[in-house]
């Protein structure tokens, strides 16, 4: 299904409460008290919090406050992420001891404003939303739901046929894969031309998928599963899969960010240097401008989003780092480990381009 224009701009409702909802806190659309309430409880012992009622209390605005327990529940189930809280209490961490250091010299300067205690971001409304929608639209299907399944599945096969290339592949194929139902569903990707999509698809693919990869590797723990780690170990080579995972150890933690950056990517102009086919070029002045229209879009979201977690220095930083992971992965994708991996992403864009060129 593809979200029409409406759609794609709903009223920001907390995803925990149903209160208004300021922003995306630890990835999930939600309200100052829900993020609040995140951050004092989701690094508490499980046990610290029980439910009085049988583990099934709604959780509206009046509610919130009635069972804790539910409600953190809550938070996990719709994807709030623990790890963003640590990075702010280590920084938190950090201050106090230098606090405690001036003590006897002198008077401390005022700490600096905290900007993700700071509500008053410069997103607009349809910005959030925007934000919002891409984390949804990348969900919605649980893609890492998904992969969890396939890797259970492939663990569980006869020894012979979990240790056929094919197991693995089909793996692989479903990560890169993932990304054609990803940018289906953006209704920026429908506004394009159809050369400006044909050439999006052609150029970003291979980048877009294994980008999403590695995401889902990380996600789904794959390497845990010696089924997959064997299998990648046989398809790629020793050397590429300790690659991949110092990949995904440089990976953003993030995963609201890792989704934008996938969507920056889908929408960039070129990101196979290597292998690029100038005959699949936009041939129009109009694809190049709603293009540019569009990467101007995203980008300054992401530009005001990088603001709003990490301050101007912090957001400078992760910005630069970010186009520099992604010029790695484009040196290291072009290397072109496998036969059998490359002729399954040629195929795969063969058909995506063929499904999203063809109609709206
Ligand atoms: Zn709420
Ligand atoms: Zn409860």
């Amino acid at each position: 299904m593809v979200l029409t224009k409406r759609s794609w701009h709903l009223p920001l409702i907390c995803q925990i409460c149903g209160d208004k909802a300021r922003g995306m806190n630890f990835e999930v659309m939600t309200c100052m008290s829900c993020k609040a309430f995140f951050r004092r409880h989701a690094l508490q012992p499980i046990y610290f919090l029980q439910c009085q009622h049988g583990n099934n209390c709604e959780i509206t605005q009046l509610t919130r406050g009635n069972c804790s327990a539910c409600r953190l529940r809550k938070c996990f189930s719709f994807g709030m992420n623990p790890k963003l809280i640590r990075y702010k209490s280590k920084n938190h961490h950090h201050h106090h001891h230098r606090l405690l250091k001036n003590k006897n010299q002198r008077l401390p300067k005022p700490p600096p404003l905290n900007l993700l205690e700071n509500d008053s971001s410069t997103l607009t409304n349809i910005e959030w939303n925007l934000l919002s929608n891409i984390t949804h639209v990348y969900d919605r299907e649980n893609p890492i739901e998904h992969a969890k399944y396939m890797l259970e599945h492939q663990a569980s096969l006869p020894p012979k046929l979990r240790s056929k290339a094919k197991s693995t592949l089909d793996i692989v194929e479903y990560y890169y894969s993932t990304i054609q139902s990803f940018l289906e569903r953006v209704p920026y990707f429908h506004d394009l031309s159809i050369d400006a999509r044909r050439a999006l698809i052609q150029h970003n693919s291979f980048t877009l998928g294994t980008y999403n990869s590695l995401l889902l590797i990380r996600e789904t723990n794959a390497f845990d599963y010696s089924s997959y780690k064997f299998g990648c170990q046989n398809l790629y080579g020793y050397e590429n899969c300790l690659m991949t995972k110092k990949f995904i150890t440089a990976l953003e933690q993030n995963r609201t960010l890792v989704k934008i950056m996938l969507l920056i990517t889908a929408f960039s102009e070129n990101c196979s240097i290597v292998s690029l086919d100038y005959s699949q070029s936009m041939t129009t002045m109009a694809s190049t401008i709603s293009l540019f229209h569009t990467q101007n879009i995203l980008v300054s979201m992401l530009w005001k989003y990088l603001n709003y977690q990490y301050g101007f220095l912090g957001a400078a930083k992760c910005f630069h780092s970010f186009i520099q992971y992604v010029l790695n992965l484009i040196r290291w994708t072009a290397r072109n480990p496998s036969t059998q991996h490359s002729d399954m992403v040629d195929t795969l864009i063969e058909n995506t381009t063929r499904s999203l060129t063809m109609h709206d």
